[in-house]
């Protein structure tokens, strides 16, 4: 049976974006717009379902002046209409208000689209109260082409002033790979085109001279970004293209993140039709255990303890002041570290969990290790740790034939015994380090291998039946007594 079609068939890597006080305002700004045009559409909906159909154009003008009627809340049909018709009435619309400079067709194609699948979800009958005015928490604002990765620490995102700083350099290599094919790509073609309006400039031809400095206005600060540095292609086990498909995210905190679309080119099959379970940490970044291939850890490489939170200069004192620029500053270091110590590292851990068909991967929740006053957030933002992990589990959802990744709660992982299943009985002792002694059946384990065990109980038994094979039995408990 040919397996069920993926609902997103791009694979997704979302890294923060750091934009100064103006680029911020214009992302709030679209981001605004945005919401609004959603309450234009709920709006709208909700009085089709009731029964009082009125234009778009009308519904705008009611929403921007507040005067918004109340829902129904008898259950009814809902509104039957295509997302392309939606989105031409909506096209109208953004012209009338004049935003539609602000937004480009992506956007609203993937605003209705989003808008669509919340009508879908509810039925088709059901009540107009129940249309939200606001987009779901994890709504994506589509960027598509308007988003591009010029350099490893910019992004320029068309209608924002400037390149945006973003730490691109966290993307795993293969997307790097791709992002620097897409680059060299985007730059021949941008200097063929101004290879010719420069050869009619010099010839003298009168219309060339605003054809030059149109090109020159709208893409000449791109192309000392652009180059990119080809190097010979590193053997790998996946290939990736970028796509013109990015899409713009808000945290809760209000900072935005980008995701970029990648289309996967080649994928070669797994190695072991096995399952690898893996507890991320701080002291190792990932601690693994297999049934076959025994078990083992990825240290961490910074050799600076708590490098993440570094210090930043003071202003020089003097007759003439520069402004410091401390963010890019910040995301130099941050490029310089993770380049040398940490990416290689990640990359070599990567090819050998993408031998196994089968992940089990920690979910560690960052706000919960917040709350409890430790900073593993900002040390997996710096080690990119999440975004590998994303990368695995992107490749898993799109081959289901052959891989999986399953992500395992954290709850209890640390504190339950591996080798008898006892909950919460490993005890600490002093002198005895990382180690832990079961209260129950005595076992005497490392404190992340015993985590990594556990997190591969619960991924094998949480197993999907795509799969064609289970997961075997851990061995009993392993001779791990030292650090
Ligand atoms: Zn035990």
């Amino acid at each position: 049976m040919p397996p069920p079609p993926v609902a997103d068939p791009h694979l997704r890597l979302r890294h923060p974006l750091y934009p100064s006080a103006v680029q911020r305002r214009a992302l709030d700004h679209r981001w605004t717009l945005v919401h609004r045009l959603w309450r234009v559409l709920a709006v709208h909906a909700q009085l089709e379902a009731s029964g009082h159909l009125r234009p778009l154009r009308e519904v705008a003008h009611l929403v921007a002046a507040g005067q918004e009627p109340t829902p129904g809340n008898v259950p009814r049909q809902m509104p039957h209409r295509s997302n392309r018709d939606r989105q031409q009435e909506l096209e109208a619309v953004t012209q009338d208000l004049g935003w539609r400079s602000l937004l480009g067709s992506a956007t609203l194609e993937g605003l209705v689209r989003s808008f669509g699948r919340h009508l879908q979800s509810l039925g088709s009958v059901a009540r107009p109260a129940a249309i939200v005015l606001e987009p779901p928490s994890d709504f994506a604002l589509m960027l598509g082409g308007l988003a591009r990765p010029v350099g490893e620490l910019h992004v320029e995102i068309v209608g924002i002033p400037d390149l945006v700083l973003a730490p691109l350099y966290l993307l795993p290599g293969p997307a790097q790979a791709a992002v620097r094919v897409w680059r060299a790509a985007f730059d021949d073609r941008l200097t063929a085109a101004r290879a010719v309006l420069e050869a009619a400039l010099l010839a003298g031809d009168p219309a060339a001279d605003a054809g030059y400095l149109a090109h020159i206005a709208r893409y000449g600060a791109l192309e000392p970004h652009l180059a990119a540095q080809a190097g010979p292609p590193q053997p790998s086990l996946v290939s990736l293209c970028l796509a013109e498909a990015a899409r713009l995210h808000r945290t809760p905190a209000g900072d935005y993140e980008i995701d970029w679309g990648f289309r996967v080119l080649d994928l070669l099959p797994p190695r072991h039709q096995a399952l690898i379970a893996l507890d991320p940490g701080e002291r190792n970044l990932w601690t693994w255990a297999t049934a076959h291939q025994g078990c083992g850890r990825v240290h961490n490489p910074l050799k600076l303890r708590r490098a993440w939170v570094a210090p930043q200069p003071a202003a020089p004192v003097g007759l003439i002041q520069h402004p410091l620029d401390h963010n890019y500053a910040r995301m130099r270091r941050h490029q310089l570290l993770f380049h040398a110590q940490v990416q290689p590292v990640l990359e070599q851990a990567l090819r050998h969990l993408l031998l196994y068909a089968g992940i089990g991967i920690e979910h560690t929740t960052l706000e919960r290790m917040a709350r409890r006053g430790l900073d593993y957030a900002p040390f997996v933002a710096f080690t990119g740790l999440r975004v590998y992990e994303t990368f695995l589990a992107e490749l898993a959802r799109l081959d289901p034939v052959r891989r999986a990744l399953i992500w395992v709660p954290p709850e209890g992982t640390s504190a339950d015994c591996s080798a008898c299943g006892a909950r919460r009985t490993m005890r600490y002792a002093r002198r005895e380090g990382r180690r832990r002694t079961c209260a129950s059946c005595g076992v005497r384990l490392n404190r992340d291998l015993n985590a990594a065990r556990n997190i591969y109980w619960r991924a094998a038994a949480d197993w999907p039946d795509t799969l064609p094979w289970r997961p075997a039995a851990l061995p009993c408990v392993q001779p791990w007594t030292r650090q």
